[in-house]
């Protein structure tokens, strides 16, 4: 596009796309609707109309509501095109040619709530695709003491307000600009900033009153005509290139795309190549559809046909063998040129939105190619490694292949953005994977190594349970109260836990002997299965004659099977108390003094 030299006379400057982001109910939606909704009756203002997926405001539109702040004498592109989805999750799946789609993005932050999770993961977003944006610091009229000027420039606003109220507002506006910084980014109030490739610009807003809006559009305008106008100027007759935004059932239609074209043309009967969950689809459209203006809701049909739709654009195209399209992938009108050439150009795009997949992981089910990179992208930083990631809604066939993983933790889908199928639902129920749904990326990669680590303590309280663990107790002087059969004594835990049914051992040099099992303990008459370190209790010991094998006064020992205490000793030896530890490495010292390799 930027070969300038070798466009034809049918070069024209396209509208620039606007895509707003940030953190949940800090305005977007208010703020589209505002823009979208201020359509100006009379004059001579080109309407506002609704496109598939996006509204365009023409330039004429623009200026009226921008008033003095944008002359249609100094600008040469026609308007602007706004993504009716804000969020930064539809702006990662709106992709073109490895890049952003939007061409712009309005960044909006609450003044009262600031910097929020999502707005830096939007402002990551930003960065790494490269896309210019401008903050919208929005909610201007909650600043105590505010007195709203509806829908006058910030300028004029700021004349209106009382010195006390205009600081405060200035307090919050610096808050913004610090954390723009502290995020890599150096920001000014917008009127101050000179150059807006190096700043960036802070717009002061309200979606209630509309102050700050003519500002803000006015921006909008300027960044795109200064900074954009060449990526603007295409050739509107060459084939379109688009992405879709969603693939959608419609009566009578069955499964159609709903696209926004940010290149050339697209017309009824064009050959088109689009990105599939297994190959490259290669169709013919039967109809371009845009919705029908509200005037004719009354109509029984939603959409109207178009012959031919041209760049910037959001269209619905219907077209047979559309079922496996994917929302995020590339659509390409294929006209005069070779279509194994437009295929590999797909096939191109699509290998780029990289997901490694290996023989161990998790499931990811995502709802567009985009969320599913970034789903990848997160969960490579949290060392999750993944089975299989794929667009759409979780199927039977998702919960067949979790549950071949090998390690519990990794029996899992991760649903971003999607449903359960109904006939999932009951697999699901029934098998042992188990699903995390979220459609904030972050809570959901949260959510999961909450659950894993959960799992892992669990696991190793269950190890516990049943590992032997290693007790030394001391048989009381004057306290035998029964010979054999079993022996009775009384007894002191000098160190661990002492539990019942245990192998008893008593050390003969650097000889381990069994001299018996425990059968029964009791403490103060009373029959318990366990004692800790520095219980005196009664225990009945079958094996041993006391006067032979035991005598009063005898150290004896829990017998540690060998593997148990390597386990101990390798794996929980921070999980076990002081003292169990200290009887551990009593009974590893004597065994190693006769093999130095015991229970390596
Ligand atoms: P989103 O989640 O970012 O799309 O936020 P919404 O547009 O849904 O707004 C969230 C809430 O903030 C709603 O109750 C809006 O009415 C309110 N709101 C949005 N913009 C403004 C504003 O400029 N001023 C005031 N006072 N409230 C606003």
């Amino acid at each position: 596009m930027s070969d300038t030299d070798s466009q034809t006379h049918t070069d024209t400057l396209r509208t620039p796309i606007v895509a707003v982001l940030g953190h949940v109910d800090h305005g977007k939606t208010s703020l589209l609707d505002k823009v979208r909704g201020s359509d100006v009756t009379g004059g001579e203002a080109g309407a506002i109309t609704q496109h598939i997926g996006a509204t365009a405001v023409p330039l004429d539109t623009v200026s009226q509501m921008a008033g003095a702040l944008v002359n249609p004498d100094d600008f040469d592109l026609p308007g602007l095109l706004f993504i009716d989805t804000p969020g930064h999750h539809s702006f990662s799946t709106l992709r073109s040619r490895g890049g952003a789609l939007a061409d712009i993005a309005i960044l909006v932050v609450d003044v009262n709530d600031g910097f929020q999770p999502q707005t830096k993961e939007a402002i990551d977003i930003l960065k790494r695709t490269g896309t210019p944006f401008i903050v919208a610091a929005n909610k201007i009229d909650t600043t105590p003491g505010w007195n709203p000027q509806e829908g006058e420039p910030i300028q004029k606003s700021y004349e209106a307000q009382s010195q006390r109220a205009r600081s405060k507002l200035d307090e919050k506006l610096y808050e913004i600009i610090g954390e723009m910084s502290e995020m890599g980014f150096s920001s000014d109030f917008y009127w101050r900033v000179q150059n807006f490739q190096k700043n960036i610009g802070v717009v002061p807003v309200s979606a209630l009153t509309s102050e700050g809006i003519p500002d803000l559009l006015g921006v909008l305008m300027g960044l795109s005509q200064r900074y954009m106008k060449d990526e603007m100027a295409i050739d509107v007759a060459g084939p379109g290139a688009g992405t879709v935004l969603e693939v959608k059932e419609e009566r009578g239609f069955g499964a159609t795309l709903d696209v926004v074209l940010y290149d050339g043309t697209i017309r009824k009967g064009d050959t088109i190549v689009v990105g599939g969950a297994n190959e490259p689809i290669v169709t013919e459209v039967r109809a371009l559809l845009q919705p029908r203006p509200n005037a004719e809701i009354r109509t029984e049909k939603r959409f109207n046909k178009v012959d031919e739709v041209a760049a910037a654009a959001g269209v619905k195209i219907a077209a047979p063998d559309l079922e496996n399209a994917m929302a995020g992938a590339p659509v390409r009108v294929v006209r005069d040129r070779d279509i194994d050439d437009v295929i590999a150009e797909v096939q191109a795009e699509l290998a780029d939105i990289e997901v490694t997949t290996e023989e161990e992981g998790v499931v990811v089910k995502a709802d567009t190619l985009g969320s599913l990179e970034a789903m990848a992208n997160a969960l490579q930083e949290a060392e999750v490694p993944i089975l299989r990631a794929e667009v759409g809604d979780i199927a039977p066939r998702d919960i067949a292949v979790a549950s071949t993983a090998r390690e519990p933790e990794h029996k899992v889908i991760l649903g971003f953005n999607v449903d359960v199928l109904s006939n999932a639902e009951d697999e699901l129920d029934h098998s042992d994977v188990k699903l995390f749904e979220d459609d904030v990326i972050y809570q959901l990669i949260d959510e999961y190594e909450e659950f894993v680590d959960e799992m892992k303590r669990a696991q190793q309280e269950t190890i516990l349970d049943n590992i032997v663990r290693p007790c030394r107790f001391r048989i009381l002087k004057d306290h035998v109260f029964r010979q054999n059969n079993p022996a009775v004594v009384g007894v002191e835990v000098m160190s661990g836990t002492l539990k019942n049914n245990m192998n008893v051992v008593k050390w003969e040099g650097n000889d381990a002997k069994r001299v018996g099992q425990l059968s029964g303990i009791q403490e103060q008459g009373e029959d318990v299965s366990s004692v800790r370190a520095g219980s005196r209790v009664s225990v009945a010991i079958d094996g041993p004659t006391v006067g032979r094998q035991i005598g009063e006064g005898d150290e004896l020992w829990i017998e540690l099977p060998e593997k148990h205490a390597k386990i101990l000793e390798q794996e929980l030896r921070d999980d076990i108390p002081t003292d169990e530890l200290e009887a551990l490495s009593g009974y590893l010292d004597k065994h190693r003094r006769r093999d130095p390799f015991w229970g390596k």
